[in-house]
Order: C-alpha cells, then structure tokens, then sequence
C-alpha cells in the first residue's frame, strides 16, 4: 500500500518517535509499505513519521539494491563534517545545504529482529543521519546553510561533482 506524505508544516512530523518493542506482521507490512512510498516519489529515504507512523523505523536507499531497513537506529559514533545539497519528500520543491557527518557508525535492529551495525560514508551516511532526525521530529530545512532554487539544483550538482 501506498501512503500520501504529510507536508511540513505539520505538527505529526514535529514529535519524538517511539522506539518499537515487538516486530510484528503490522510492522513488517508497515516496512514494505514504506518502502513503496518512496519508491513512488523517487525518494532515497524515508521515515514513518512522514506517513503519520508515530514509530522509529526509517528506510535508507541510496544506491539500488542496497536498502537499509532501520528501526529504533541510533547514531554511536559520528566523524568529519561535510556539506551538501537535501531536499525531503515532506518539503516538496525546497533544497539547500546542510552540514553533516561524514562518516558514522549506526546500530539499529533490522526486521528479523536482529541487532545490526553499518558503517556508512558520504551520501549514505548524510541520508541515515536526514532520516534518523526525522524520527526526532528534526528537519533538515532546521539545518539549512543555504537554500538553493530548484532551477539551480543542476548547476550545482555538476559544479560540486555529484553524478
Ligand atoms: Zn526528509
């Protein structure tokens, strides 16, 4: 199923998440069904509160075939700083920069139930950390350095040397 995406300003995309105790059927449904919403909108993350889902649970997709399914995640170790350009599927049409670690460490328990850990770098690790602000009710437009014009999106993309 496909959820509509609750728009900022709202207060559902304001709140502290609560973490999940028990991985149920609901929740594993809840984590495809994520998934298929941002596919839907050509999102590379994407976190429960966003389709009014009170719960820590976040999907990362940076690069295809590499999906990070993160519920109750926790940052534990956090390096370098860098900036670049976000944008949230919740904030249509705005983007700008936004400083970030470059490189952190993340725990989290994947939906079997197991306890994971990921080292992530550049994109990845920009993305995990977008998300995971999501789940405590943190935008990234709270963050943002600059804000750049959707029409000057490409520009700087090819003068920051993105693909
Ligand atoms: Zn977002």
């Amino acid at each position: 199923m496909r959820y509509p995406i609750i728009l900022h300003p709202d207060e559902r995309l304001r709140r502290k998440a609560k973490p999940v105790s028990v991985i149920t059927d609901e929740l594993v449904q809840l984590l495809d069904d994520l998934y298929e919403t941002m596919i839907a909108h050509d999102g590379i993350g994407i976190a429960a509160p966003q389709v009014g889902k009170n719960l820590q649970v976040a999907i990362v997709e940076v690069d295809e075939e590499d999906r990070f399914e993160l519920i109750n995640p926790e940052i534990v170790t956090a390096k370098g700083e860098t900036l670049d350009v976000e944008g949230c599927l919740s904030i249509p049409h705005t983007f700008g920069t936004v400083k970030r670690a470059d490189e952190i460490t993340v725990r989290y328990y994947d939906r079997e139930g197991e306890e994971m850990e990921v080292e992530a770098f550049g994109y990845l690790a920009r993305a995990m950390q977008h998300e995971i602000d999501h789940l405590n009710g943190v935008l990234f437009t709270d963050k943002l350095i600059e804000r750049i014009p959707e029409e000057d999106l490409e520009k700087y993309m090819e003068e920051h040397d993105h693909d």
